[in-house]
């Protein structure tokens, strides 16, 4: 089990969507909406420890809603 799926999200920010722990192929993680896509900031990492903490992070920041929109206009 993934211990970064043990941090607590909150909803989105914009549609109360689900969000959810990205892995951008072992170098990068982020979190995202899985109904409206809006997302946080990458958090890049180069080991173990440091994605245990980047992914702190990427959740700290989803939780205080500071999220992209992907499309603003909509
Ligand atoms: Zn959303």
């Amino acid at each position: 089990m993934d211990p970064i799926f043990d941090l607590e999200l909150q909803d989105c920010p914009y549609c109360g969507g689900t969000g959810c722990f990205e892995d951008e192929g072992g170098w990068c993680l982020y979190v995202q909406c899985l109904d409206c896509s809006s997302h946080t900031a990458e958090f890049a990492y180069r080991n173990e420890a440091e994605r245990a903490e980047r992914a702190r992070q990427a959740a700290h920041i989803w939780n205080i809603g500071k999220v992209i929109r992907p499309n603003p206009g909509d």
